[in-house]
């Protein structure tokens, strides 16, 4: 993920809003807040049994359900280049566009005033008070596409970080 993009702090959160915290719940929540990819729920139980091995699946789902309604994490389906599977990530302050890459399946995150923009537009010619967006992108990345020879130029040395 995109070191750029400030993330919520959720032990600091839940700790500020009186939440109760169990060892293993106190785990998983480290290693979502610690994850460097977008991880599904298989995934942050064997992460988070590494720590407590006494961890169970229905507590991933109970913290994963709490997260959500406390509105600290997002979930994602990631162009279900994986099938079914839910992701999940830490909410950033600012909200971002997610480029799923069909060929390798590279997850790339990317912000842009124009995206909130358009939410402002929506809320302002909608009346629509909005919770959360989401805004996922499919398609062939840099590394996998047809190089972009004629534009030329629109690529820093800021692109090489993913990898
Ligand atoms: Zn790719
Ligand atoms: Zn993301």
């Amino acid at each position: 993920m995109t070191p750029a993009l400030e993330r919520r702090a959720l032990l600091d959160e839940l700790v500020s809003k009186g939440v109760r915290l169990t060892a293993q719940r106190r785990a998983l929540i480290e290693v979502i807040q610690e994850a460097r990819d977008h991880l599904d729920a298989g995934s942050l139980l064997e992460r988070a049994r590494q720590r407590e091995p006494n961890i169970d699946r229905a507590t991933v789902y109970r913290t994963i359900e709490l997260l959500k309604k406390m509105r600290l994490i997002d979930e994602l389906d990631l162009m279900h280049l994986q099938g079914e599977k839910h992701y999940y990530e830490v909410k950033t302050r600012r909200d971002h566009v997610h480029l799923a890459c069909f060929r390798c399946g590279r997850i790339e995150e990317f912000t842009s005033p124009l995206f909130e923009r358009l939410k402002a537009e929506i809320s302002h010619q909608a009346g629509f008070a909005i919770r959360l967006t989401r805004l996922e992108v499919g398609g062939t990345c840099r590394n996998c596409g047809p190089a972009h020879e004629t534009s030329g130029g629109q690529e820093d040395s800021a692109t090489g970080l993913n990898q």
